[in-house]
């Protein structure tokens, strides 16, 4: 029998979600159907309640219902706890809803499975407080990190969330108050490279051999890969590897098989034509 999955967003049209799972299912010979659907926010308690009444199995949540799937879940993960949002619901066989994060996971295995990087005692520099930031943060201190600053538009809300995680090594401040700093690995979790835009980062802040890494992804590079590249990144990458790492420990959680991953990312990096592996 064909169990149904899906993902829900606003807006979804661009969702690469529906075929990384059917790729995932045919690798595994899972039987399953997974679709994308337009929710907006008001209607997300409905829509998640008609699917699972109508015998779906497993929900994504993207952009803008990630802290409505985390209110709605019957339990929750301590890594969707963390995080304060849930990116993948679970039906059990209890028939409750099951909340979990994988994003930050996600993150991880393309940083350092994907790309070979060591996180263990590198300094490094989140750009960006919202949703995805706060998703990451959890993941990245378990890899045991010297040092992690979270560097945000609006400063208090930086501030408030590294005191959320109250831990030593974790620091929020503004952009201007990185001058004179220097980060082994930054990360972009803002949504600036939405709108091609950067964030304004110091001269310098950089480390030599240092990488850059950009959640947002494109059919192009992203303004800040670019700015990896420019600033002698010794790697600047994107965040498909991320999506597709993500999806997997969803399709996990919910089918018990770990998919192969490296097969399809090399496929939507051949399709979209840019090699952002270096
Ligand atoms: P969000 O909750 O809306 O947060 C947006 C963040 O960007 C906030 O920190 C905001 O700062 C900052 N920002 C927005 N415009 C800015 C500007 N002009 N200058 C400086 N900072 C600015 O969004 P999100 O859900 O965290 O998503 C962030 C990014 O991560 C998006 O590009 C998204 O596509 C990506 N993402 C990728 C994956 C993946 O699987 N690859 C997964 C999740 C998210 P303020 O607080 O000051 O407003």
């Amino acid at each position: 029998m064909t169990d149904h999955y899906a993902v829900f967003g606003q807006p979804i049209s661009h969702s690469k979600s529906p075929r990384i799972h059917q790729f995932f299912a045919a690798q595994t010979g899972q039987d399953l159907s997974y679709t994308a659907k337009e929710v907006a926010p008001g209607q997300f308690g409905d829509s998640v309640r008609a699917f699972f009444d109508e015998g779906g199995k497993g929900l994504n949540c993207t952009v803008p219902l990630k802290e409505l799937a985390f209110a709605f879940a019957d339990q929750t993960t301590a890594r969707a706890q963390r995080a304060k949002a849930v990116n993948t619901l679970a039906l059990q066989n209890d028939g409750s809803v099951l909340g979990d994060n994988t994003d930050g996971c996600g993150l991880v295995t393309d940083l350092t499975v994907n790309h070979a990087l060591t996180l263990a005692g590198t300094r490094i520099l989140i750009l960006g407080a919202g949703g995805a930031g706060r998703g990451i943060i959890g993941p990245l201190l378990d890899q045991a990190p010297k040092k992690l600053v979270i560097a945000n538009r609006t400063v208090e809300k930086a501030v408030d969330l590294a005191k959320e995680f109250d831990n030593p090594i974790v620091n929020g401040c503004g952009f201007a108050d990185l001058k004179g700093q220097e980060f082994a690995i930054i990360l972009n979790a803002t949504s600036t490279s939405l709108s091609g835009q950067l964030p304004p980062l110091p001269e310098g802040v950089l480390a030599g051999q240092g990488v850059c890494y950009d959640l947002a992804y494109g059919n192009q590079p992203t303004a800040f890969v670019r700015w990896g590249w420019a600033n002698n990144a010794v790697k600047s990458l994107d965040g498909l590897g991320m999506l597709v790492e993500q999806a997997a420990e969803a399709f996990f959680i919910w089918r018990g098989v770990r998919p192969q991953t490296q097969t399809l990312i090399e496929q939507l990096n051949t399709e979209r034509g840019i090699l952002i592996v270096s």
